[in-house]
């Protein structure tokens, strides 16, 4: 891999990304890292602003559909590696409005491959090594693989069954790529992760949903019976997964990067319900003083309230993480009672 390296990444306001290039640009001296996102409702730029004068750091405003814009980002910056993130990521939205998600997470992904491959293999490389080392990273999901019974989990040989538009259109993006490698040798790696929960995330996803209406003595909504289970990922831990499939994983391959921390959804609120019960009880919260609440709970469990399932609701994720681990050497740091304490703290800090 060439030392000096322009690396494109795309969706780096939103969650992930948000997380992800701070954490690369420290840990990569030689790397000028531009960002390309179109700031949806998703992307914030607050969450860059430790990064926002980083003189290795270029934020570009624009759409991965937008071929005229791709093809000038490669030729301007010469871009010699590609992180891909960005995507319509929310399964609720996707069974409102499918449309985007295929727009963006098919029409985009296949844009932007098919640009860096056009790039790269035009290229009037010396050498064929160089061709071969620039590499495409595409950033995907467990949801692909389906739902699980009680026992089992996904590995990289689990047949694709999404069940929403949203892993659908994901399972589509992850082919394309797929595609790429086989069809015209392009360096491609997929990384399938499970859930991931730390700072940054959007307001709309689950733990950042049950800490605001906690903290602002709302009704935490809970799908169904609360027993789905989800494998959680802390972001850091998932930064240096995709920075190990990134730089050591083997071209063509995919790697499922999961924190063996398999969790039910009513576990985790009313874990993160304990943990707020201690930084901060109900009596010292300034919104249960407020006059609309009349009765004081003791504990901020006494908000959980269900709410009638979501259409296609898979019931249980949870991935083999044993590839990433055997083969690059990846391993969780953190398991979900560490992560959700620093996660909690951070949504403090946000919310009040
Ligand atoms: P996110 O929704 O927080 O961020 C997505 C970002 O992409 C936003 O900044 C948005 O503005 C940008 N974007 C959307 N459409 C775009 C377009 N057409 N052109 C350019 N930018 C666009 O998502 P996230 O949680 O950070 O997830 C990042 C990636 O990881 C996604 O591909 C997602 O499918 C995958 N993933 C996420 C999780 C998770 O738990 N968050 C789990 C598995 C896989």
């Amino acid at each position: 891999k060439s030392s000096n390296s322009n690396i494109l990444i795309t969706g780096g306001a939103g969650f992930i990304g948000s997380n992800f290039i701070p954490y690369f640009l420290e840990k990569y001296p030689n790397y000028k890292l531009i960002n390309l996102d179109l700031l949806t409702y998703a992307g914030n730029l607050e969450n860059l602003k430790e990064v926002e004068e980083h003189p290795r750091y270029k934020f570009i405003k624009g759409n991965i559909c937008n071929r005229e814009l791709v093809e000038y980002i490669f030729k301007e910056y010469d871009i010699r590696g590609v992180i891909h993130f960005a995507a319509e990521s929310h399964v609720d939205n996707s069974i409102k409005n499918p449309g985007v998600f295929v727009e963006t997470n098919v029409n985009g992904t296949y844009t932007l491959i098919d640009v860096a491959k056009n790039y790269w293999m035009e290229k009037p490389f010396t050498y064929k090594k160089e061709y071969e080392n620039c590499r495409f990273h595409h950033i995907s999901t467990d949801e692909v693989y389906g739902t699980l019974g009680e026992t089992g989990l996904f590995t990289e040989e689990t047949p694709y069954a999404p069940n929403s538009p949203y892993s659908a259109s994901k399972a589509s993006s992850d082919m394309i790529v797929r595609s790429y490698h086989h069809t015209y040798g392009l360096n491609t790696i997929i990384t399938n992760c499970s859930n991931n929960y730390g700072p940054k995330q959007h307001d709309e996803k689950l733990i950042p949903t049950i800490i605001r209406n906690a903290l602002q003595g709302n009704p935490i909504p809970i799908y169904g019976d609360g027993k789905n289970i989800r494998d959680w990922l802390y972001i850091l831990d998932h930064c240096k997964g995709i920075d190990l499939a990134y730089h050591k994983g083997k071209a063509g391959e995919t790697y499922n990067i999961g924190g063996r921390n398999e969790r039910t959804n009513i576990y985790i609120a009313e874990k993160i319900c304990e943990i707020l019960d201690e930084l901060l009880p109900i009596e010292k919260n300034k919104k249960f003083n407020s006059s609309s609440i009349i009765h004081h709970p003791s504990s901020y469990k006494s908000l959980i309230t269900f709410v009638p399932d979501r259409p296609g609701h898979d019931r249980r994720y949870a991935i083999d993480a044993t590839k990433i681990e055997k083969e690059l050497g990846w391993k969780a740091d953190e398991n979900f009672e560490s992560g959700i304490v620093k996660t909690v703290k951070w949504y403090l800090e946000k919310y009040l």
